[in-house]
Order: structure tokens, then C-alpha cells, then sequence
């Protein structure tokens, strides 16, 4: 059987992670096993869903690099791939529901509905349509009808029946139809609900293996029993727990960004994206803990998902990210941090060579400091402009001691006499002072480090002069003497 797996969101919001992952696992599984893996659009709640969202979605996926097979934007045997451009198909299956008597009208309003509700719930009972509308005659109907009442449709729940679901996460579940009143499958303005919609696009697609998140599971026997009513065998089913944030709570807006998107504007490489996403649920075989998205799409499996709530542990995220960025290209992590240059105004226009080479530096001298791109931002004062930032008492101290001015004036005299300063030339300066004042290094480094960024710590001191250049260099150790006599 050939493995086709599918990834339906809902477009009415952006990408979030547990979208991505539920994604990333059937994009691998599909690659895993050499199937077909497909993306469509459940876009059935008209109110909130739009083609913005569809768009920050694929967007998302793309920049993740998981591609698809067949589905929006790609095309395919099975399409359309947009829910409400495959009414006509819906139809189609509606029809057959109520042929084998299946499927009914209800024309109960929503009051009506809602005393049934309260009716049960204050009888202890869980609230559950009843099947008022369930044996209508001809004649009752039509005087509906006549009323101008718009009907839904009902799906006829048969009585007394076990479901039996497989999950391949969760293991044997059994659900009984009881608990489950007649439910909606097409709603009074004609549009499928969701567990009707999603049964015909799954056997339509001729989808294999339904791999989703945990919150759709109670929805299963509601889908199993209509594949049943159909005379279709069900796909095979597999539903991922839940993401927690580290107090062991649902992940919401409060534990930082849910949207995918929103960690590319941070500076997130995509690859550690998927390798922290991939590890939401599934455990890798062995000790090792980065993989490449060929390495997951060759090693990934379904018995290898958890049942239990994945962790979403931004530390963790920053670590992978960390990594990834140490192992990329400096020209492409250059490319992610101009637009934060740009906007400090540290870069502007089309760059020169030399600023492209200062950009490149930067980087090299920073890139070991980040946990993602956006923080250049904290790096840029080390390196650019005059103005230093203000020692605090400790930093004050170090440049009272008195071999300060003089390494502070052999400085100053050095860099006057030196044409282009580079980190070597720099490095070299550093050494010679040291030298011709017989102090330690230390004693010489922390003192032009003060004077120069205001800071004990940062990036290598000599990438630093280097970067600031020879005019900058000279006017921030105008403010560190100024310090000095404080
Ligand atoms: N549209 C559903 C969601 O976004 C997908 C459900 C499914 O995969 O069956 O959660």
C-alpha cells in the first residue's frame, strides 16, 4: 500500500508550532516511506478563514523546507485541495447518506437545541442531540419546508455500537456510539462540518495514515463511522499528545511565540526549527541530537512518538538555534543580520565592499555569542559609533589602577601611527604594549576594553578595535580618559 499522508490546517491564523509539527511528522513519515505527502486547505468556517492565513501557512511550511507532493499551489490528481471548492463532492456523498437512510434533515432551531441541552445536563446526562428530527414523515418536513425553515443534516449515529480505533501512538482506544448523538454533517447554508468534510477528503485522497494532533482524537469515532456508513475502510490513525510549555500548561501566547513565522523575524534558522519541532514527541534511536532534515526523513517513525505531552522548552530551542547558527555560512548569516543593521542604522544603501567586509566580520566576531540572529542588536554598540556605554563601579575601578594611563596613552599613540587597523594589527599592538610597559596582559586589555566599550566582557577585544576603526577607536578613548579623571 502506498504511504499518502496529509497535512490539513485550518486556515483562520498563522502556522503555529503544533501545526508544524503535525506537518513535519507526516512530511517525514511520507518521505520515510517513500509516499506522497499532501497539503490542503480546511477552509469550511467561512467567518474566520482567509487566504492571508492560507498564504502565512505555506509560507511557513516553505521556509521550514517541507514540500509537498500534491495539494495547493502544486496541484494534483485529487484536487481541488480547497475545501470549499469541493462542495459539489460533499454533495455527492451527502446524497449517498441519505439514500442508505444514513442521514436525515433537522430543522430544529437553535433554542430548541439549547432547552435539549439544559434539559440533560440538569438531568446529570452528557448533552447530546436526542433525534427529534430523526423519524420525520414526508409531511412534517414539508411543513418545515414551508416555513421557510433551512434544515442542517444529520448523521444517524447507529445504537449500541462499539468503534474500535488502532492508534499507532495511543494503541487500542474503544469509543461507544452511545455517547454520541446524531451529529451535524452539513450545515443550513450547505457547507460541510469538519468531520463529514474531512472523512470525504481522506478517502478521496486515498489517504493512507491520518497523523494529527491529540486534540482531534474524540473526533475519530465521529469520522470511523461514517467511513463505516460509507462501506469504506478507515485510514489508519495516529494522534500526537499535546505540547506543554515547562510548567506542564497548554502553550498559549504567554510562553513567547506560537507562530512559526515569528521565529524566522527572530532569527531562527530553519533547520534548527525542524530538529527542536522533530523532537516534540518523537525520541531519536542513539545519543545523537542534530539531524538534518535527510537524516529525520530516513530515521523517522511513527513507533517512536510518544503518548505523553511534549515539552516546549524555548532554552532548548535557543541551544538547537545556537548550534545551527555555528555551522552556517557567514555570508548567510550576514544576510539575516543586515535588516537588524539596517534598521539600527548601522548599515545603510547598497553596501560597499568594505562595509560587506565589516558585515562579515561583525558576524565572525559575534556569531559565537548568539542564540539567534536578532541578537546583533545587542552586539552593535561594542562596534559602532563613538558613544560608549557606561562603565558601572567595578569597570570604574579597573581603570584606577595605575598602570592605566600609560597603557591608555601607548594606545592612543599606536593607533594614531597604524594606516588601516585590522584584528591582526591590533593584536599586535596589544602585544607590544604589554611588552614595552612590562604589565600583564590582562592589566592591559581590560583597561582598553573599558575605555573602549564601557564593559568587563564582550566579544575578542582586537575584532572590536578592528571593527570600530581608527576614528572611533580614537574618540571612544577620549570618553575612557575623560573616566579616568573622574
Ligand atoms: N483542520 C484541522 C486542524 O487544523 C485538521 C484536522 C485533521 O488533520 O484531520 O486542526
Amino acid at each position: 500500500m502506498e504511504v499518502r499522508v496529509r497535512f490539513a490546517p485550518s486556515p483562520t491564523g498563522p502556522l503555529h508550532i503544533g501545526g508544524a509539527r503535525s506537518a513535519l511528522f507526516n512530511y517525514l513519515l511520507a518521505r520515510k516511506c517513500s509516499g506522497k505527502f499532501i497539503v490542503r486547505s480546511e477552509d469550511t468556517d467561512l467567518e474566520r478563514s482567509s487566504l492571508v492565513s492560507e498564504r502565512n501557512i505555506l509560507e511557513a511550511l516553505r521556509w521550514l523546507n517541507i514540500s509537498w507532493d500534491e495539494g495547493i499551489e502544486v496541484g494534483g490528481d485529487y484536487g481541488p485541495y480547497r475545501q470549499t471548492e469541493r462542495l459539489e463532492l460533499y454533495r455527492e456523498f451527502t446524497d449517498k447518506l441519505f439514500q442508505s437512510g444514513q442521514a436525515y434533515f433537522c430543522y430544529c432551531s437553535e433554542d430548541e437545541l439549547e432547552q435539549e441541552r439544559q434539559e440533560l445536563i440538569s438531568r446529570g446526562q452528557p448533552p447530546r442531540y436526542m433525534g427529534k428530527c430523526r423519524n420525520l414523515t414526508a409531511e412534517e418536513r414539508a411543513e418545515k419546508e414551508a416555513l421557510g425553515v433551512k434544515p442542517v443534516v444529520r448523521f444517524r449515529v447507529p445504537e449500541g455500537k462499539q468503534i474500535h480505533i488502532k492508534d499507532l501512538v495511543r494503541g487500542d482506544i474503544i469509543f461507544d456510539s452511545d455517547g454520541i448523538g446524531d451529529y451535524v454533517i452539513v450545515k443550513s447554508d450547505g457547507i460541510p462540518t469538519y468531520n463529514f468534510a474531512v472523512v470525504v477528503d481522506d478517502t478521496t485522497m486515498k489517504i493512507s495514515h491520518v497523523v494529527r494532533g491529540e486534540e482531534h482524537l474524540s473526533n475519530t469515532p465521529r469520522q470511523v463511522l461514517i467511513y463505516q456508513a460509507l462501506g469504506l475502510q478507515s485510514p489508519h490513525f495516529a494522534h500526537i499528545s499535546l505540547i506543554l510549555n515547562t510548567e506542564g500548561k497548554k502553550m498559549s501566547k504567554r510562553d513567547g511565540d506560537t507562530a512559526v513565522i515569528d521565529y524566522r523575524a527572530k532569527g531562527y534558522l530553519p533547520e534548527a526549527v525542524v530538529n527542536f519541532i522533530v523532537l516534540l514527541g518523537w525520541s531519536p534511536p542513539g545519543e545523537q541530537e542534530f539531524f538534518s532534515m535527510t537524516e529525520l526523513s530516513e530515521i523517522f517513525s511513527l513507533e517512536r512518538v510518544s503518548k505523553s505531552p511534549a515539552v516546549f522548552d524555548l532554552n532548548k530551542l535557543k541551544w538547537i538555534n545556537a548550534h545551527y547558527l555555528k555551522l552556517a555560512s557567514r555570508e548567510r548569516i550576514a544576510e539575516l543580520a543586515l535588516p537588524y543593521l539596517r534598521e539600527m542604522g548601522v548599515l545603510t544603501g547598497e553596501l560597499n565592499s568594505a562595509q560587506r567586509q565589516w558585515l562579515l566580520n561583525f558576524v565572525a566576531t559575534v556569531i559565537d555569542h548568539l542564540s539567534c540572529v536578532s541578537e546583533v542588536s545587542d552586539f552593535v554598540h561594542y562596534v559602532h559609533g563613538s558613544d560608549v556605554q557606561e562603565p558601572d563601579e567595578e569597570a570604574r575601578q579597573m581603570l584606577r589602577g595605575e598602570q592605566v594611563p600609560a597603557v591608555l596613552n601607548l594606545f592612543k599613540q599606536r593607533i594614531i601611527e597604524t594606516e588601516t587597523i585590522t584584528a591582526d594589527s591590533a593584536k599586535l599592538i596589544m602585544k607590544q604594549i604589554t611588552k614595552e610597559l612590562k604589565v600583564g596582559g590582562k592589566l592591559v586589555f581590560m583597561p582598553v576594553r573599558i575605555a573602549l566599550t564601557g564593559q568587563m566582557h564582550g566579544p575578542e577585544l582586537n575584532n572590536i578595535i578592528a571593527l570600530l576603526g581608527k576614528e572611533n577607536t580614537l574618540k571612544r578613548l577620549e570618553t575612557g580618559a575623560a573616566w579616568l579623571r573622574d
